[in-house]
């Protein structure tokens, strides 16, 4: 989830993305021949019959997907930034002094055209892409990017933002304004607003170059996917895999120009999924080696990158008045400070340690009981866990998904948890438009009989669909605006065949109570501002109210509620749900220990200060690990430096820690209503108002302690990933 402030929801995006990148080959929709056409001319007569150029009539604003045509979009975008322009250059202009009303307020009530169609439109490139859809959303980029900036970089305008800032103390305001004028303000500032003309070159200069560089290290992981495949002579060297994985692999060969061999991929974790089945040792440690010493070597060398972008994200910051990256990266998130993420992963390591040595001793008797005279290496680990995880649970995933039909799930499962603790109900409305057949819409109901929300649940996998799980809005609470939510949920579950119930695995369940957290979090939302509302907060705090829905799945009271099988009616088995409890915190050591020495790894390096020389890279990484004594030999980090995409390639830079952060804070706050009683509407209801209603209104660890009575601790999610045996 990527955050914008300006009501402009140029980024109306998801609350969260689980699961995989989008999938850009995936394409099929056949492209009507009208909305190929783009028009431009706005004065045409077709203009007057685009829909989205004024608000929709229907309730709250929900998008009549009935009159939406592909090439609606095109023209709506070209009017909505020229109007906003024109609105932020009138703020900009006015001859009145600066005032929070006439600055601050107007600009969020600015662009709203240009909001209404950056929502419809990014989230039907994301669940119901086509290729005209796609062809529009690379030429808006630019455009985008262009009309952010013009807005940023308007010195008349931050004049004035920066005026009501320095005078915040003396006017008084309440704490949302206040929390607005400052997020306005850093926002201004981290673009560069402050810095002299000279400095404004020197900053152009080193985005240019970053901007270049990790182009240049994405394209190179690209290409490094296809240079590193690991390529096998014998059929025989790949006992192990089953039948199709083999001739996929004899496919993907013929394909590079290898016939008659065997192409084994290369993804992008240092541990490879094939690892986990492939008997061969010898070409186990191939396949390992490919990965972990990628961009490394040769023409795809990703180290004088990685090195050079460090360096500038310092001086980056250092020129915008920050001790280093990592302090500009998490001003306004709830960590606040990078010490504070050094010392919450800190605080973890002797239980994550501990754990993933128990694992390895396992894993080691598990070498010797299969023959072998060897210390686990990183390449064995997958394959001896794998072994040790049948012996240990042998579970049957499709006989667990017959207890869990989907309509069940939906009702007695999800919109009850909610009932139970919220007091609200989701009442079917047929009669509004959807954007696709398989798209189900609903009301939401409050406990007292009020009307909050519309929700789309959009949970079937399709063609055009990105993968993946997701939230988002077509509409933003506001009261300023007086606009109501209007949410979506979005996800990948295959569909059951033709005539016959859908089956949903307990992975996914899951994911239908994280997404629907999101989903309450962006309807419970209840604040004056756009740009605070809902989702609107810091990425260590969005994956919060979504983690937190997580646990009800396995409820004993919500299970007796919903869990039944799809034939006999019969309960689930407590046998068989303690087998699936205790394998989800399967290996669980070495999942959390990869990922903390991962993010680790991102915190050191956005540390550095502007006059640290570069780094000599495989050094880096071996102290850093030593440091936090996360060097483990036989787990590794997730990624290293020359493949750590979210680290290097842009977004979660000093981020990536975001998503145990805000398990953290589910984990806690889970625990914490457990010990008062868990499933009733007084917890429901205190952490409604506490933390689901404010958004972004207030600093989230102010949020957090009103609801907590105290800082987050990390003790529940290691009780939660069965790292640490609950007390009492
Ligand atoms: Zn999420």
């Amino acid at each position: 989830m990527r955050k914008s402030l300006l009501a402009v929801a140029i980024v109306a995006v998801a609350a969260c993305s689980k699961g995989p990148e989008p999938d850009s080959s995936k394409s099929v929709q056949a492209l009507e021949v009208e909305n190929a056409q783009v028009a431009g001319d706005l004065t045409a007569p077709a203009a007057q019959d685009n829909p989205l150029l004024q608000p929709s009539a229907l309730q709250y604003q929900a998008p009549d997907f009935s009159q939406i045509k592909d090439g609606h979009f095109e023209p709506a975008f070209e009017q909505g930034m020229r109007e906003h322009l024109q609105e932020i250059q009138a703020i900009a202009d006015n001859p009145e002094p600066a005032s929070f009303n006439n600055t601050i307020v107007a600009m969020e009530q600015a662009g709203s055209l240009l909001t209404r169609v950056s929502r419809v439109f990014f989230n039907l490139v994301g669940s119901d892409s086509n290729e005209a859809r796609r062809a529009l959303q690379s030429k808006l980029a630019p455009k985008l990017a262009a009309h952010s900036d013009s807005i940023y970089l308007n010195a008349d305008l931050f004049a004035r933002v920066e005026k009501l800032y320095q005078q915040r103390v003396t006017h008084e305001m309440d704490a949302e304004s206040t929390r607005l004028l400052e997020e306005y303000y850093d926002k201004f500032v981290k673009a560069g607003a402050k810095l002299s003309d000279e400095q404004k070159v020197t900053l152009r200069a080193l985005n240019e170059e970053h901007s270049k560089l990790t182009t240049e290290f994405s394209q190179n992981l690209l290409k490094l996917s296809k240079a590193i495949a690991v390529v096998v002579d014998d059929k025989s060297e790949l006992e192990g895999l089953s039948e199709s994985e083999i001739k996929a692999a004899a496919e993907a060969a013929a394909d590079a120009g290898h016939e008659g061999k065997y192409l084994i991929s290369i993804t992008n974790t240092t541990r490879q999924p094939v690892l986990t089945s492939l008997k061969n040792r010898e070409l186990r440690q191939r396949i390992w080696e490919a990965s972990a010493y990628r961009g490394t070597s040769g023409e795809l060398d990703n180290r004088p990158l990685v090195k050079r972008m460090a360096q500038i994200r310092a001086q980056k910051a250092d020129l915008l008045g920050y001790e280093n990256w990592a302090e500009y990266q998490l001003t306004n998130t709830m960590a606040e400070k990078p010490e504070n993420v050094f010392s919450m992963l800190s605080s973890m390591v002797p239980a994550v340690v501990s754990n993933t040595k128990a694992e390895q001793a396992d894993i080691q008797a598990m070498i010797k009981e299969e023959g072998g005279d060897f210390e686990v290496q990183p390449w064995d680990w997958a394959y001896y866990a794998e072994k040790v995880r049948q012996a240990k649970y042998d579970l049957n995933e499709s006989q667990v998904r017959e207890y869990f039909e989907f309509e069940r799930v939906l009702h007695d499962g999800l919109f009850y948890t909610m009932n139970k603790l919220f007091g609200i109900r989701f009442e079917p409305r047929p009669d509004l438009p959807v954007y696709h057949p398989d798209v189900q819409a609903f009301e939401l109901f409050d406990h007292d009989g009020k009307s909050l929300a519309i929700f789309y649940a959009d949970y079937f996998a399709r063609d055009g669909k990105r993968g993946g799980a997701w939230m988002s809005s077509f509409v933003g609470q506001s009261g300023l605006l007086e606009q109501k939510p209007v949410v979506v949920n979005v996800m990948n579950i295959p569909k059951g065949p033709e005539g016959e119930p859908t089956l949903v695995s307990f992975d996914n369940v899951t994911t239908m109570f994280h997404e629907l957290g999101h989903g309450l979090h962006g309807m419970f939302s209840n604040v004056r501002y756009p740009s605070l509302a809902g989702t609107s907060v810091s990425r260590d705090f969005v994956e919060f109210p979504s983690t937190f829905q997580e646990d009800w799945a396995s409820n004993p009271e919500v299970l007796a509620n919903y869990a039944y099988h799809y034939k006999t009616g019969e309960p689930i088995p407590a046998e068989l749900l303690e087998k699936v409890l205790k394998a989800k915190n399967f290996n669980m050591g070495f999942d959390t220990l990869e990922y903390m020495s991962a993010a680790l790894l991102d915190m050191e390096w956005h540390s550095l200060s502007a006059d640290a020389p570069q780094q000599d890279v495989e050094k880096f990484e071996a102290e850093a690990l030593a440091k936090h004594g996360v060097d483990v030999a036989a787990v590794p980090p997730r990624y290293k430096s020359t493949f750590f995409a979210h680290s290097m390639g842009g977004g979660y830079s000093a981020g990536y820690y975001a998503y145990m952060w805000s398990e953290i804070l589910a984990a806690d706050a889970f625990a914490f209503l457990g010990e008062r009683g868990g499933l009733n509407r007084k917890n429901g209801d205190w952490f409604r108002k506490n933390i689901l209603e404010v958004g972004n209104s207030l600093p989230p660890m102010e949020s957090f302690k009103k609801f907590r009575g105290q800082a987050p601790t990390t003790d529940a999610l290691l009780v939660r990933r069965g790292l640490k045996p609950k007390e009492g």
